[in-house]
């Protein structure tokens, strides 16, 4: 059986900036073929929840994660970059001790999105050479 991290809002865990999660049926389903380890990066970064949403400034995860970017709050422009990188760190750090074949990552996220918005623990997860699926 293969070891998935997959963002904890997926699997109906209310960590989200607004304290909401967002629960996705074919990511419930993927406990029947999978173990999965959820984790929520914000979280792990020390973020409180709810919390103010957050965006990513000057590029993408990857240019964040190489001092090119960083994450600001939207409603007062506070530097919360710091939190998201040891956020990603943390859920690496997890990934690794469990053994994980991949993430699944929700998407739009300025942490886990890998479509459009390109967050900055899904950028780590791929520099890290795991496999990643995204749900919107
Ligand atoms: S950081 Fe990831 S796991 Fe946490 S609420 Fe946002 S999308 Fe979900």
């Amino acid at each position: 059986m293969k070891t998935l991290m997959i963002s904890a809002c997926l699997l109906g865990v209310s960590c989200r900036y607004d304290g909401a999660a967002k629960p996705v049926d074919e990511c419930m389903r993927l406990a029947e073929e999978a173990f999965l380890v959820p984790f929520c990066p914000e979280q792990l970064g020390g973020l409180p929840t709810p919390r103010p949403a957050a965006g990513i400034r000057g590029g993408d995860g990857a240019d964040v994660l190489a001092g090119r970017a960083g994450v600001f709050r939207i409603e007062d422009g506070a530097d919360v970059t710091r939190a998201f990188v040891r956020g990603a760190e943390e859920a690496l750090r997890i990934a690794e001790t469990v053994g994980a074949d991949g993430f699944v990552l929700k998407g739009g996220s300025p942490s886990c999105g890998w479509g459009r918005v390109r967050g900055v623990c899904a950028a780590l997860a791929a520099a890290r050479g795991y496999e990643i699926r995204e749900y919107a």
